[in-house]
């Protein structure tokens, strides 16, 4: 059992006794880094961003979510570092818990660190210290690269989710509109909401 301090903010948020999220340390890594972006119908819409990084999720809320089109600059604000077993969690988080809403896996799989630097690799942690972090998501819906910047140092608070001009971008695609659905259960946010109900 892996054990990290970064995820004290995420336990003291929670009681687990109330919320069906994971209270973590079933870290099992696969070997390559994995990512998610979950769906996230709480107080307002978003999505999150989550990448392995040295045990835990990194994450980012990006309120409009990822666009393939590389004009397009989504906010992305850091939130607290995720168990890795938060991976596959969705579900209903009850209201009055942290994050009260529907969660869902809206894309999944692993991805590739392709931050360098005077053509050496350098690692994610250092990438995301630097405020400037390149990687290539391998996911079901998204195959391609995506940059995250920094742009307040001071606030930390402040980041941007930029397409790459790869392959994979699309200036005539809106992608969270035209593939809502899970891609763990294939089901809608409603729909996970309403079998909660029953
Ligand atoms: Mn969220």
């Amino acid at each position: 059992m892996i054990d990290t301090d970064s995820l004290k903010d995420y336990r003291t948020k929670r009681d687990f006794h109330y919320t069906p999220e994971p209270i973590g340390g079933q870290n099992v890594s696969s070997g390559k880094p994995r990512f998610v972006i979950q769906k996230h119908a709480a107080s307002t819409l978003h999505y999150d961003l989550r990448l392995e990084v040295e045990g835990v999720l990194k994450s980012w809320a990006i309120p409009k979510g990822p666009s393939t089109d590389p004009r397009q600059k989504r906010l992305a604000i850091p939130t607290e570092d995720h168990p890795l077993d938060y991976i596959d969690f969705e579900g209903v988080i009850p209201k009055g818990a942290y994050g009260a809403g529907t969660v869902l896996v809206w894309d999944t799989g692993t991805y590739e660190n392709i931050n360098e630097e005077d053509g050496e690799t350098i690692s994610m942690a250092e990438a995301i210290q630097n405020g400037n972090v390149k990687f290539w998501l391998n996911g079901k819906k998204i195959k391609q690269g995506f940059a995250l910047i920094r742009t307040n140092k001071a606030l930390n608070k402040r980041w941007l989710l930029i397409k790459m001009n790869d392959e994979g971008a699309n200036i005539n695609q809106d992608i969270v509109a035209t593939e809502p659905q899970s891609v763990l259960s294939g089901r809608t946010l409603e729909e996970i909401a309403d079998k909660k109900k029953i």
